[in-house]
């Protein structure tokens, strides 16, 4: 049965990518944006451009408003308790670092941080160089056969030495939800912050990070069908007093003499520099498309894609499917075929997919596996663009056996 996608016509690129032969199936790296963001972002340029919270001229009262107003939506949409507890980095990367550095002086030697195998590299590298700063143990929970986070192992491990929980709310390579309450209750038992990186989970469904529970919470627009160049960073209010300040100069200062400085609270304190103010509002005009479509059929549209996509590679012979991934994406590997040369001829057929570590070296090596292909949905794929992949993949397949 097709499954045509209602909003596929809201995003022009998908049509400007067709009309290049080009099926988009990567979105797990990140979405093509939709009309209502490139008429925000047009509009900013179009009317004045302008620094925020500091002129007091017009253009730059406009811009601040308009600036606020986003934060105030994003907070709206993780249900934030208020909109201070939102800051605005360059990236998930970037937020994690700001945490990384932030945190440092809640650790002594011999402390330890734990995260888990499937983590990206966003949340392992920073992580690891922090233990390696400060003389931390860095410790790794295993996965079970599905792809899970083992909570029995994490049980164990997960102790009253435990200063930090660092994990991934839905895995980029295994797309399976992690169970984070159980993780985040014995983080807090133990008395250790916790950070959820939701850079995929904040793309499927909505969450509510007050009833989720954790201190942090961080995610990049791009993947969310927002611009470029924009990270959030969400904290509970007592997490983000505990924060250092991390990165200097205008803005986060309240006063400075040349020798000594006062910073501000979060957010402006750790919103150091000029921050990506278009990219800021362009997020906000996404919030208000992804607001207006019926939360429910977007849900349906995408399992329903992601059924027919598991399904059509399960009945192939010799398909290996990573884990036992529920939504959004499906990273298999071929027996007897390199994941690059796979790669290389459904690129050459116009079908865009990741292929490779997938910024988790160490859980691909867990797996015994150089690399793997990746497809991952949005919610403007459709049957289509799953059938011209699978003709791809069979003519592919053809080739190299
Ligand atoms: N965490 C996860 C789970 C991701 O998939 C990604 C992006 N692939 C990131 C963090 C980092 O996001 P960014 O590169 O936008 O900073």
């Amino acid at each position: 049965m097709p499954l045509p996608s209602p909003w596929r016509a809201d995003f022009p690129a998908i049509a400007a990518l067709q009309r290049q032969g080009q099926t988009y199936l990567d979105n797990a790296a990140t979405t093509q944006k939709p009309q209502a963001l490139l008429d925000a972002l047009n509009h900013y340029y179009v009317n004045g451009a302008a620094n925020v919270h500091r002129a007091q001229h017009l253009p730059g009262a406009n811009a601040t408003q308009a600036f606020e107003n986003s934060r105030s939506k994003i907070a709206h949409w993780l249900n934030a308790g208020e909109s201070a507890q939102i800051v605005f980095t360059h990236g998930a990367t970037s937020a994690l670092n700001l945490l990384a550095y932030g945190l440092e002086h809640e650790c002594v030697a011999g402390d330890e941080i734990v995260i888990s195998a499937l983590e990206h590299h966003a949340n392992l590298l920073p992580w690891q160089q922090l233990a390696h700063r400060r003389d931390l143990k860095l410790i790794i929970l295993p996965l079970d056969a599905n792809g899970l986070i083992d909570l029995e192992a994490a049980a164990s491990l997960i102790g009253p030495r435990t200063r930090l929980l660092a994990v991934s709310q839905l895995s980029n390579v295994l797309g399976a939800w992690q169970p984070l309450p159980a993780l985040l209750s014995m983080a807090k038992s133990h008395g250790a912050l916790t950070v959820v990186d939701g850079a995929q989970g904040v793309v499927h469904g909505r969450h509510d990070v007050q009833a989720l529970g954790c201190d942090f919470y961080v995610f990049s627009s791009h993947k969310l069908y927002g611009p470029e160049g924009l990270g959030v960073l969400y904290g509970r209010n007592e997490a983000l007093a505990r924060l250092h300040h991390w990165q200097f100069g205008g803005e986060m200062v309240l006063t400075t003499d040349y020798h000594t400085a006062k910073f501000r609270p979060a957010p402006l304190g750790f919103e150091a520099g000029t921050p990506p103010i278009a990219s800021v509002i362009g997020l906000g005009a996404t919030l208000d498309y992804l607001a207006s479509l019926d939360h429910a059929a977007v849900v349906a549209h995408e399992a329903a894609l992601h059924r027919l996509l598991l399904d059509g590679l399960n009945r192939r012979e010799g398909i290996r499917v990573l884990g036992a991934p529920q939504l959004a994406l499906v990273s298999f590997v071929v027996e007897g075929v390199h994941n690059a040369d796979l790669a290389h001829l459904l690129t050459e057929q116009g079908i865009a997919v990741r292929a490779g570590h997938h910024c988790a070296m160490p859980l691909l090596k867990s797996l015994g596996l150089p690399g793997a292909i990746r497809v991952s949905l949005a919610l403007y794929n459709d049957s289509d663009d799953l059938e011209r992949f699978f003709s791809a993949l069979d003519q592919a397949l053809e080739l190299l056996r």
